[in-house]
């Protein structure tokens, strides 16, 4: 039988009820993006805080994943009317891991829900409902299907993003009605969609470990965008540092 030593990969989840149950949930098409890129997904479920950082040290990386908005109270902000669902104890084991991943110096790569969770638990800001906040902004809810690319987005050249991505203007599905509004001082916005100037993708400062986020699901393009199958064999690459025997 052969063992596989890939890099393990912690992915995020929330709490769904399936036939009444509250139950540990995670988009599939997460587990199939990092199981195509090489990873072995393991699911985090929401544990307790004090298990972020032996979670962390059992990963190789960290995925986090879409889902629930953030709460504002986080970023010291008052609900606004538009806030949708939002989950404390979710928001606390994330912003935990975030920490843990950036200490263990293990790699992050944020999606949607994760980039906002990203830049808040290092010290940024959201806007609570861009279409509120931001009236001249395009539409980033789309109604068309999930792996429908809708807007495009631009890529700073001198990114990682760019490096793996290779070109400049991308076109991306977009299912987010938040985004960051102050960027935490942790990170750098990498890119951007160019009529409104909404933030689609960040990278850290410090370019070790690698922390990737960016707004769109990239999981849900994999299928028809081989750029986006290429994105998640990046950040699994970053994963796959020689382990510590000790
Ligand atoms: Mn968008």
């Amino acid at each position: 039988m052969t063992v596989l030593n890939n890099p393990v990969i912690g992915i995020s989840s929330t709490i769904k009820k399936h036939n009444n149950t509250p139950s540990v949930d995670v988009n599939e098409k997460y587990i199939q993006a990092i199981t195509q890129a090489g990873g072995v997904p393991i699911v985090l479920p929401i544990g307790t805080e004090e298990m972020a950082e032996q979670w962390v040290s059992l990963c190789d990386g960290i995925l986090l994943t879409g889902g629930e908005d953030v709460g504002p109270y986080l970023y010291h902000a008052h609900p606004s009317p538009q806030i949708q669902k939002t989950n404390e104890k979710r928001d606390k084991i994330e912003s935990k891991l975030i920490i843990q991943a950036q200490n263990q110096k293990k790699p992050i790569l944020a999606i949607c829900r994760g980039l906002s969770i990203l830049n808040v638990a290092l010290g940024g800001t959201l806007i609570q409902d861009i279409n509120t906040y931001t009236p001249n902004a395009i539409n980033h809810n789309q109604q068309a299907a999930r792996s429908d690319a809708t807007h495009e987005v631009e890529i700073d050249e001198s990114s990682y993003l760019y490096n793996i991505l290779k070109r400049s203007k991308i076109r991306v599905n977009s299912m987010h009605h938040q985004a960051i509004d102050v960027l935490s001082p942790a990170l750098k916005k990498v890119a951007i969609t160019a009529p409104d100037g909404m933030i689609e993708a960040v990278e850290g400062i410090d370019e070790n470990p690698l922390v990737l986020g960016i707004q769109w699901h990239p999981e849900e393009l994999a299928s028809k965008d081989p750029s986006m199958v290429a994105l998640f064999q990046a950040f699994i690459g970053e994963c796959n540092q020689p382990k510590k025997t000790n």
